[in-house]
């Protein structure tokens, strides 16, 4: 099993890249489907995010609207619970819009929850979710992600964009923490 060691952590090879990627392809499919006539603002949500935001928009291929975002809610190894917004959206740029959430993953879902909510008083049309990554058994908040490329048992875990401490984001594979 290929480990790698990340500051005082070690991690196992989880999830290879080819999965991730089949993953991507078949939301983009799914959302060419469901968005065909209309023009909806993607929102990626940097930093971990920034991945698959890349593999999913190259998929898609088309004259779509894609701008960026920034939240923080997460510190080490388990959510904080409190979003901060350290690169907001304009409010004009999603009223009257369908609006995108690109994510990397999808945990307790606080993040996710506070920022669609905002974007619906920002007076956003429609507010949906891509998320790479989903751990239904760690949400804790009334969300139900629109896309999900690949639900996880409740583990931390980084590469393909996602960091433990800034590091690991640059693997193109996915790892799980080993206890
Ligand atoms: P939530 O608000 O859903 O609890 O957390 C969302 C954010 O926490 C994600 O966007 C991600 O940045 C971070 N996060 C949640 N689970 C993990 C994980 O297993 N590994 C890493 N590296 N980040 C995670
Ligand atoms: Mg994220």
């Amino acid at each position: 099993m290929k480990k790698i060691c990340l500051k005082d952590k070690e991690f196992e090879l989880f999830i290879p890249e080819k999965e991730v990627l089949a993953a991507i392809e078949r939301i983009a499919v799914e959302i060419k489907r469901d968005m065909d006539g209309k023009n909806p603002l993607f929102v990626g949500v940097l930093n971990g995010a920034f991945m698959f935001i890349a593999d999913l928009m190259r998929r898609l291929d088309g004259s779509y609207e894609l701008t960026f975002a920034r939240y923080s809610s997460y510190r080490g190894t388990s959510s904080t619970g409190t979003v901060k917004e350290i690169l907001p959206l304009h409010p004009t740029d999603v009223e009257g819009r369908t609006v995108i959430l690109l994510e990397d993953i999808v945990d307790s879902g606080f993040t996710m929850s506070y920022v669609m909510s905002k974007l619906r008083e920002q007076g956003a049309a429609e507010v949906k979710l891509a998320t790479m990554l989903f751990k239904p058994d760690a949400l804790k908040c009334d969300l139900k992600p629109d896309y999900v490329g690949i639900e996880i048992p409740n583990e931390f875990i980084v590469g393909y964009g996602l960091d433990y401490d800034e590091m690991g984001r640059a693997y193109r594979d996915i790892y799980k923490i080993v206890e």
